[in-house]
């Protein structure tokens, strides 16, 4: 299929896509092996919309996509929570407190949460697809009462891969918030006292009205697959549910083509898209 070029055009974005603003990191929590958290401060408020991401950058090394992992109603310090998996990742993971990084963006789509107002929302995702995910999620807590309910299912390898442990007890303190998690296994030595299996067995539990309701999925290719199809088979329409894809991507803003998929280029139209969008583009789980 011919893919359409589309010119970047400077009125679609809000700041210099190429503007470095360097942040320093003031805490950071190490919330499983393989994944922490970097707390940052840039030098100047980075405002953005829940579901955008942003490009960090560790001086000498590279860049790579990254989305924030905090509520977008704050922009003067920002959270980002990152897995090692390679080049990049791996020095982000020996960064220590008062390092500074790089920060562009942000860039991209967003979850359209004006539409979960009044709703009972699912929230479905599982390692560091959870990265997004809090930053919806605590999002929504500061108007919490502006939806009817919101379920997060939060599945993890093992119990000491489940990340944002710390945070836990205080989100399920919210009257119309349910937060279930699943790990895949329980290794002899772990204590594990909630539910196992994959992350979509916690559909199951699923008592929501699927015909108006939305549903937002995020994490490995293979989970958004499975959670997407359960959550058809359930009855959830396809523009309900709301996938955030992480292809390969460098510029961030659709000008190096490395994130193109069939149509869309998952930087600018994406990373969030609704699956009735992008369902019957090429290889969309990969
Ligand atoms: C919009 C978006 C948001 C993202 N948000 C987060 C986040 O919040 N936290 C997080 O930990 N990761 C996130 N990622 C994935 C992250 O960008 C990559 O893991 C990271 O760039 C890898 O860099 P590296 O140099 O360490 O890995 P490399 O050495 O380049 O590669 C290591 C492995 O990671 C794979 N990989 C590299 N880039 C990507 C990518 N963009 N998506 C998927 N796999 C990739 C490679 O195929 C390879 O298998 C996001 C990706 C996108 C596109």
């Amino acid at each position: 299929m011919a893919v359409a070029v589309q010119p970047l055009r400077p009125e679609n974005l809000t700041t210099n896509p190429y503007e470095v603003i360097p942040a320093s990191i003031y805490d950071i929590v190490e919330e499983s092996p393989l994944i922490r958290t970097l707390r940052l401060r840039p030098a100047k408020p980075i405002r953005f919309h829940t579901g955008q991401f942003i490009e960090l950058t560790i001086p000498g090394i590279g860049e790579g996509p990254f989305t924030p992992s905090s509520s977008h109603f704050i922009s003067d310090v920002m959270d980002v929570t990152i897995m090692k998996t390679g080049f990049v990742t791996e020095y982000v993971h020996r960064a220590r407190i008062d390092d500074i990084v790089g920060l562009r963006g942000p860039f991209g789509s967003r979850y359209p949460i004006e539409k979960f107002a009044g709703k009972d929302l699912v929230i479905l995702g599982g390692g560091c697809g959870l990265a997004p995910l809090r930053s919806l999620f605590t999002t929504l807590l500061h108007e919490v009462d502006k939806y009817k309910s919101i379920t997060f299912f939060a599945g993890a390898k093992s119990p000491r891969d489940c990340i944002y442990k710390d945070e836990v007890t205080e989100w399920r303190k919210f009257a119309n918030v349910r937060f279930l998690r699943a790990v895949d296994v329980v290794p002899p030595g772990e204590e594990w006292h909630e539910d196992v299996g994959v992350v979509t067995v916690l559909l199951k539990k699923l008592d929501i009205d699927p015909a108006d309701n939305p549903a937002v999925v995020c994490g490995p290719p293979i989970m958004m697959k499975y959670g997407t199809l359960d959550l058809l088979k359930y009855g959830y329409k396809e523009e309900n549910i709301y996938l955030s894809m992480e292809k390969k991507m460098y510029c961030g803003f659709g000008q190096c083509r490395h994130c193109v998929m069939g149509q869309y280029y998952a930087c600018k139209d994406g990373p969030v898209f609704n699956y009735a969008q992008i369902k019957d583009e090429e290889d969309i789980w990969e």
